[in-house]
């Protein structure tokens, strides 16, 4: 029986390379919380097969084992045979919304926000133009630090200050990027095109992001002109630009961002930073390609809040086990995601990004 569900041949190669050997359950963070074969990469690229041969329905059961997949790629590291569960993953919820099958109630409202108001909170139409006059960076903060991480725009701010970057900054629109991985392709290309086309309209020589998300996004429309703000600040750094004016003598781990680490392989440049601020790096025992999902990336923590919190939570623990004064990460969505979980589970413990730390020294 076939379901009618059109996915590309790759996509379909993927799905159908899985050859079930679970080793993904040691890294899957869904399956780590629910502990059912449904919530892991083999159970859903199983369900995945079932969906495309028509033997089950897209039920709300289905749909939430494969849209709560939230594309943190740690399952491809293990996975002996190297399938690409996320680009499968990804192709079926496409193929799903192109067939008509409403994605789970959440994502359609996070959906339609950003197609109202150009960001998912729903709050409105951000400034589109650059905030301020002509610059050598173009800062395109993204919306989760926009709305739920100003401090961070502030501490990039302010190190662009201390450096002497003239700078602008463009406050919108969305980049897309969580629509992508919600399976609305062609509106995430959409709005990355237009907001890559705004970019390209100003002189700036260079945008800085310190989103992840974003940055992958904007990279197959502008290329190495847009960059993170870890690398830019490092380069700022090696320049003699960028002078820390005073070191921390505390005890730091690093948490590495799936996107930034996995999708964009931008390991270096954060602990870099951090060694030039004077704290001692300890690291986790699941670090770079093996970092664990904070649980927030492309706005899961909006449409799965239970199931990212409880990620959050499992985190921090494991920082906690390092035994350090202070976590640093480099992308709004984890800064907000650990610095909640710390509240509940570990007061004690500092969550920070990389930028708050270098502008507390820099300025
Ligand atoms: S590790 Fe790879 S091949 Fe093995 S079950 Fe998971 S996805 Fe399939
Ligand atoms: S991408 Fe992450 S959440 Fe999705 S199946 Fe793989 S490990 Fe699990």
């Amino acid at each position: 029986m076939a379901s009618g569900l059109s996915l590309p041949e790759n996509a379909l190669r993927e799905i159908f390379r899985c050859f079930r050997c679970g080793y993904c359950r040691s890294a899957c963070p869904t399956f780590a919380i629910k502990g059912s074969e449904s919530w892991n990469a083999r159970g859903r690229l199983i369900l995945a097969r079932e969906l495309i041969e028509g033997h089950v329905e897209p039920d709300k059961t289905i749909l939430d084992r494969i849209f709560s997949c939230n594309s943190c790629g740690a399952c491809e590291v293990v996975c002996p045979a190297v399938v690409r569960v996320v680009d499968a993953l990804t192709a079926l919820k496409s193929a799903l919304v192109a067939s008509g099958v409403k994605p789970p109630e959440p994502i359609v409202k996070i959906h339609e926000a950003i197609l109202r108001h150009g960001n998912p909170f729903g709050r409105g139409q951000y400034q589109e133009g650059p905030k301020e006059g002509k610059g050598e960076v173009l800062l395109f903060p993204g919306c989760v630090a926009l709305e739920l991480e100003p401090g961070l725009i502030r501490a990039i701010e302010a190190i662009l200050e201390a450096a002497e970057v003239p700078y602008s900054i463009l406050e919108g629109p969305c980049c897309g990027s969580p629509l992508h991985n919600m399976g609305f392709k062609g509106d995430a290309e959409r709005l990355a095109e237009r907001l890559a086309s705004k970019i390209r309209s100003s002189s700036a020589e260079h945008v800085i992001t310190p989103c992840p998300m974003c940055l992958l996004a904007l990279r197959p429309y502008l290329g190495q002109r847009v960059e993170h703000t870890t690398t830019f600040m490092r380069k700022l750094m090696d320049e003699g630009r960028l002078v820390l004016k005073r070191k921390v003598g505390l005890k730091a781990t690093y948490h590495d961002p799936c996107v930034l680490g996995r999708q964009l392989g931008i390991y270096e440049a954060p602990r870099e930073l951090i060694w030039q601020s004077g704290l001692e790096l300890l690291e986790m025992p699941r670090s770079r390609a093996n970092s664990a999902c904070c649980g927030y990336g492309y706005l899961n923590f909006m449409a799965y809040p239970e199931l990212a919190r409880e990620m959050a939570k499992r985190r921090i623990l494991e920082a906690l086990e390092v035994g350090v004064d202070v976590l640093i990460t480099a992308c709004p969505s984890c800064l907000h995601a650990l610095s909640e979980a710390a509240r509940e589970v570990a007061r004690a413990l500092a969550v920070s990004d990389v930028s708050e730390v270098i502008a507390e020294l820099a300025t």
